[in-house]
């Protein structure tokens, strides 16, 4: 029996080799592309996604925690594959990240002794990226600690391989962000002119997720992180449209194809007279008599309570609309116009049935800032095929 869930996610392979090629096509020469795999590599599932993403050309692999960086160890297939830690990690997980190789964040002056003192005791040297506060107001070396900072790492050069100097900008897929940002990157580009004048050359650098990426070339460095764009989503409406007017790109070729398609197929079928209310309460009145299909897929599995009576789904390439609660494990959707529509019929949630599609951003009223939640909230024990 190939699967006993409910409803499956598949990725397409052809849709990852075509973003990846198209946002190599926009790195200036040298630079390299980090594939951001944090949050189950946006609910994709690492273990799927990572070896298809190092068929589609990536050998870096961004994640927030050790954990994460584990199921990078775990799934990758080619053993130089490098993966960078961007967040947290503990004094007691140091040494096992020295000795996996793994790249993470230094961003505060007590982890300097400990990185320091792992790295002594493996015997291998910490490969580190420096972390700059340059506005986020999160975590990174503030100005004045910069000339230290760069100074202890050059003295300890034995045991840290400084891999890159880096920021992460407060919002860049807004315009209304924008001066924000370029503060942001003034005062980065003084930390690397104090890193240049320490090291004598300047360190590799990087800045920008998908968004400044895709919107500002000369942000790139050495380096750019990227998550959602990957996984064929434009980080908000505000970088598309920025993107078509300014580069060679067809409204009706967009340059990134959606990876994910999420579906399920009908439980079982029903006709509902009029005036009747369907599931719970009265949350949901037939207009007129209805057929309705249940569909095994609810908010236990990412599929959100606050799409009752708005979201939609596909069958049979046409829409349906979610008429009633979303229950915990299923939900109930209008069938009455989809002539033929029966029990075992394909269910797509998100993503292409013919010629339509069920867009993340589509789930319902929703802006495309959402995608990044409701993509990772997609429970890990969902099955994760290619196609
Ligand atoms: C998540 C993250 C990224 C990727 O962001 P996208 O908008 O998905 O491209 C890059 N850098 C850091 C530090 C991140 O946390």
């Amino acid at each position: 029996m190939k699967s006993l869930q409910s409803s499956r996610i598949v990725l397409s392979e052809s849709a990852l080799k075509q973003n990846i090629s198209y946002l190599k096509s926009r790195l200036k020469p040298g630079v390299r592309l980090s594939s951001v795999i944090k949050g189950n590599a946006y609910g994709h599932g690492i273990s799927a996604f990572i070896p298809m993403a190092e068929e589609s050309g990536v050998d870096h692999f961004s994640v927030f925690s050790a954990d994460e960086a584990e199921g990078v160890l775990k799934f990758r297939t080619n053993p130089d594959t490098d993966v960078m830690i961007m967040g947290m990690i503990r004094d007691i997980e140091l040494e096992w990240a020295i000795d996996n190789g793994i790249e993470f964040y230094l961003f505060e002056n007590e982890r300097l002794d400990s990185a320091l003192n792992a790295a002594k005791r493996v015997g291998k040297k910490a490969r580190v990226h420096l972390q700059i506060e340059t506005g986020m107001n999160r975590t990174g070396f503030g100005r004045g600690e910069w000339r230290d900072l760069f100074e202890f790492i050059r003295t300890h050069s034995q045991q840290f391989d400084l891999k890159g100097i880096c920021t992460h900008y407060a919002g860049a897929e807004s315009v209304a962000n924008y001066f924000r940002i370029q503060n942001q990157d003034d005062a980065f580009r003084d930390a690397l002119k104090v890193a240049e004048s320490v090291f004598g050359k300047r360190p590799p650098a990087h800045a920008s997720s998908s968004a400044a990426f895709l919107t500002f070339p000369e942000k790139q460095y050495d380096m750019v992180r990227v998550g959602i764009a990957q996984y064929g989503f434009w980080p908000s409406r505000e970088i598309y449209m920025h993107n078509l007017k300014n580069h060679v790109m067809d409204r009706d070729h967009d340059p990134l194809r959606r990876v994910m398609t999420w579906k399920s197929e009908i439980m079982n079928t029903k006709w509902v007279n009029e005036g009747e209310f369907i599931g719970y309460g009265n949350v949901y009145m037939a207009g007129r008599r209805m057929k309705i299909a249940t569909v095994p897929v609810g908010y236990t599995h990412g599929f959100g309570r606050n799409l009752t009576n708005t979201g939609f789904v596909l069958i049979r390439g046409e829409r349906a609309g979610v008429s009633g609660l979303v229950n915990m494990n299923m939900m109930t959707v209008d069938i009455t116009d989809i002539e033929g529509a029966k029990k075992g019929d394909e269910v797509v949630m998100i993503g292409r049935q013919r010629g339509d599609e069920i867009t993340v951003a589509s789930f319902g009223e929703m802006t495309n800032n959402l995608n990044y939640e409701i993509l990772t909230r997609l429970p890990a024990s969902i099955p994760r095929e290619r196609h």
